[in-house]
């Protein structure tokens, strides 16, 4: 029986009818797609976000991100989110916007899974060294990267390099690369994933700390969003050991944060009365919340710089893991024979520096590190 047939007898609600019952006007409706580049025909019960989701899940990349750095290696404990864990909980949040606002679910779905699929080992110390290592020949960026994942690198289809994703897939991407400019308007979906992100990064960077020993409870009574976070949680559950204590704040700020940016929010929406997502998308940022958390956000995001991304422990891991990568990727420059014959053969259209960015940018913080035993010691393989 083929996908048509199936749709048919079992009588499916169309996705242009379903986006129509339960999304507001201001959302990216199905109906209104641009397209992908590559023209392929509608699928009969999937959406063209649900498809590009489901894209991004099955690449090599998405599911590499399980052992990718978030902020903390491995080596530091097991209770701390990955590059992936961190995904998810971008999606879960960025869902949970969507559906209150109307907005639709499977292009915030795809964009959440999508927003951090470019970052190579590491987390952000492998992504400095990568930018270091194009010095004169461009930049690196995992926002950019990503763009290039999909567009290039993975390999799914006959006809096409990439995944051929809707333009409203990748523009939410595109805005990502280059926030501050007018070139890249973003949709109120993109707006949501990219206030998900930094809602559970500062909520989480704080838990994971503290499970670590990074930190304890009292260091975090000068931030302002945490005190107030506690004395609510307090208010409503006098007697809490530590740990439970931690836990309940944690969702007492993502709860608080998600709430804040839904009332903010949807004033606006009331306030601007969008009659179309074209329409949302080249207004002033909707999707915020409001200026007194963003003041509290901002102090938590400076406390846990000074205090975390900066602690001795995190700065020995990124100088050991840096130095690394330096390595392997000084050892691909000087005998590029060495790459993979897929990478060799890209070395005459993006240089040999881009290539073995690309190469490392796959690796999971394991395989590069079995790399640089192999590459740069191999008396210890
Ligand atoms: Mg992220």
């Amino acid at each position: 029986m083929s996908t048509f047939d199936v749709t048919k007898s079992i009588g499916l609600e169309t996705i242009e009818h379903r986006e129509s019952r339960l999304l507001a006007p201001y959302a990216v409706h199905s109906a209104d797609s641009r397209g992908r580049q590559y023209h392929e025909p509608n699928h009969p019960y999937r959406g063209p976000f649900q498809r590009d989701r489901d894209r991004i899940i099955h690449t090599a990349a998405y599911r590499r991100l399980s052992a990718k750095t978030q902020v903390f290696t491995g080596e530091m404990g097991d209770y701390h989110r990955t590059r992936l864990t961190h995904t998810h909980e971008v999606a879960s949040i960025a869902r949970t916007i969507a559906r209150a606002l109307r907005l639709n679910e499977d292009l915030v779905e795809a964009l959440a899974l999508l927003h951090d699929i470019g970052h190579p080992p590491f987390g952000h110390s492998g992504e400095d060294v990568l930018d270091e290592c194009l010095e004169g020949e461009g930049r690196f960026s995992h926002n950019d990267q990503a763009l290039r994942i999909v567009e290039l690198l993975e390999i799914r289809y006959h006809d096409f390099t990439g995944l051929n994703l809707s333009h409203e897939t990748l523009d939410g991407q595109r805005f990502r690369t280059e926030k501050t400019s007018e070139k890249f308007r973003p949709s109120l979906e993109a707006q949501a994933v990219d206030a998900a992100d930094s809602i559970a990064y500062d909520s989480h960077d704080a838990d994971d700390a503290l499970e670590l020993g990074l930190l304890c409870l009292d260091d975090l009574h000068s931030v302002r969003l945490w005190r107030e976070a506690v004395g609510h949680v307090r208010s409503e559950m006098a007697a809490l050991d530590e740990s439970s204590l931690r836990r309940a704040v944690v969702h007492q700020l993502i709860d608080w944060q998600v709430s804040d940016l839904l009332h903010d929010s949807s004033e606006r929406l009331a306030e601007f009365a969008f009659s179309n997502a074209n329409e949302a998308r080249l207004s002033d940022p909707v999707i915020r919340q409001s200026s007194g958390l963003v003041e509290m956000k901002t102090e938590l995001e400076q406390f846990l710089f000074r205090h975390v991304y900066r602690h001795p422990g995190v700065v020995a891991d990124r100088d050991l893991a840096q130095a690394a990568l330096r390595e392997i990727f000084a050892v691909y420059h000087r005998r590029e024979g060495l790459l993979p014959k897929s990478y060799r053969s890209r070395i005459g259209s993006a240089g040999l520096r881009r290539t073995i960015c690309d190469y490392l940018t796959g690796m999971t913080d394991r395989f590069a590190w079995r790399e640089h035993r192999r590459l740069c010691d191999p008396d210890e393989v």
